[in-house]
């Protein structure tokens, strides 16, 4: 098979790997890509919201199966206009992609169906929005509803904070149109877990769970960021409260969109809130984490390509899937000065190095090559991943990893993971 996939960042990195280790598979194209990438499939110069460009090239290149990254182009219906064109792609819907597209949206579904999530209210106009958050009060947490690249969030400890975020959103307009609408949310305390599923629109299987790190500064201070680290399993999400969650959030969520006619194929990613044994969902994303799918995939047993084939054509309930029981761990360096304005274009060295330690794999993300070298070009450079026997050898393995590697301003958390030995 001919498979191509599309996005550039470390999610797409770990998905190509896994894919490669496929029997069924002859070649892999990536689009874009990145250099780390390119070590192991052949990089394709598309932008990932071209959709015409990247149905072409899956045309004249007679790929078999596309696998899409991000959310972007999924929101903008890449699924549907491939199978227009007679073409298969992995992934939801642009209407079932709506859960991620719109919180207003995914809201209303959860509400519809009865998924737990927190208390909320949607607006259109700044106005009652902020009537509506004085009388409430604080802590309260503002969102943009439509894509906002994990910033349109605002957790709001004061009244003042919350209503300089509707201001932020609604009038000055800094997330474009995906401020048009707000949601306003109670505060949920508890820990965060993540659980992601394989769907084919009637049945979800669960991933093994992992736990992100959003928070740049170790000991979860600091702004948020796209994620800093991940680990799996989380031992917060034990099995019993996993089989809640499925029964609970995730199921009803594939029956309730197969009902609204938008069946939901893909990866359906729940963000969820543990608090006491208790379970909130906090959003649905329509694809792979990233962080999580580095650590995820490296556990992933089974062939991924003969799930995904399961999921497009709807026979996952007769598909097994298997994991390694052995704990996984990323640990994502970033550029100095991530989640703020950074710094890049410098070389990285130790990559090598970094690779040859026991069971680990170092994913790019944020990488280009000039004049020969790597050098760090985005804000999240590189997911350094590793696999243990126990979670504490897999921390060992990734941070031997990261020491081996060097570029000026270079920055990453020592602490991933660590709440997971606490457990
Ligand atoms: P991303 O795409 O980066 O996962 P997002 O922009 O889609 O994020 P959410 O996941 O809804 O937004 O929120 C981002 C973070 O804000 C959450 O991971 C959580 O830490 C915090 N958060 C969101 N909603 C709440 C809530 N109701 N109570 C407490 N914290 C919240």
């Amino acid at each position: 098979m001919n498979i191509l996939v599309v996005g550039g960042g470390g999610r797409e990195h770990a998905l190509v790997w896994k894919i490669s280790q496929s029997p069924r598979v002859e070649n892999i194209y990536c689009a874009p890509g990145n250099p780390g990438i390119a070590t192991i499939a052949q990089c394709v110069d598309i932008a990932v919201d071209d959709l015409h460009s990247l149905a072409s090239f899956a045309r004249d290149t007679h790929i078999d199966l596309t696998v899409v990254g991000p959310e972007l182009p999924l929101t903008l219906g890449i699924v549907d206009f491939f199978e227009s064109c007679g073409l298969k792609a992995f992934g939801p819907s642009q209407g079932a992609a709506e859960l991620e597209g719109s919180k207003a949206y995914c809201k209303m579904i959860m509400d519809k169906y009865g998924v737990p999530t927190a208390q909320h209210r949607t607006f259109t106009d700044a106005a009652s929005a902020r009537a509506y958050v004085q009388e409430k009060g604080a802590p309260i947490v503002v969102k943009a509803s439509g894509l906002a690249a994990g910033k349109g969030v605002t957790v709001a400890f004061t009244v003042e904070e919350a209503l300089e975020a509707i201001a932020h959103i609604m009038e000055d307009k800094v997330f474009g149109t995906s401020g048009d609408e707000v949601v306003i949310e109670d505060f949920l305390a508890g820990e965060e877990a993540s659980l992601l599923a394989f769907c084919d629109g009637k049945t979800a299987v669960a991933m093994v769970p992992a736990q992100d790190h959003k928070q740049v500064y170790e000991g979860d201070r600091g702004p948020n960021t796209g994620g800093m680290g991940a680990y799996s399993p989380a031992p917060i999400l034990t099995p019993e409260l996993q089989q809640e969650a499925m029964r609970t959030v995730m199921q009803p969520m594939i029956d309730g969109m197969a009902r609204e006619g938008r069946p939901f194929k893909g990866i359906l990613y729940g963000g969820l809130m543990i608090d006491q044994g208790r379970i909130q969902v906090l959003e649905f994303n329509v694809r792979f984490g990233d962080p999580e799918a580095q650590p995820v995939l490296m556990r992933l047993k089974s062939d991924i390509v003969e799930i995904m084939l399961a999921c497009v054509e709807g026979r996952l309930h007769e598909t097994t899937i298997e994991w390694h029981d052995d704990p996984t761990i990323c640990v994502v360096m970033a550029s100095g000065g991530y989640p703020a304005e950074y710094t890049r274009g410098f070389p990285i060295s130790g990559l090598d190095r970094a690779a040859a330690v026991e069971d680990v794999m170092v994913f790019h993300a944020g990488t280009a090559e000039k004049d020969g070298q790597i050098v760090n070009s985005g804000g999240r450079v590189l997911g350094v991943t590793a696999k243990g026997n126990t979670l504490q050898q897999a921390i060992d393995r990734a941070y031997a990893a990261t020491d081996c590697i060097h570029w000026e301003g270079a920055y990453f958390r020592r602490d991933i993971g660590a709440k997971g030995l606490k457990k």
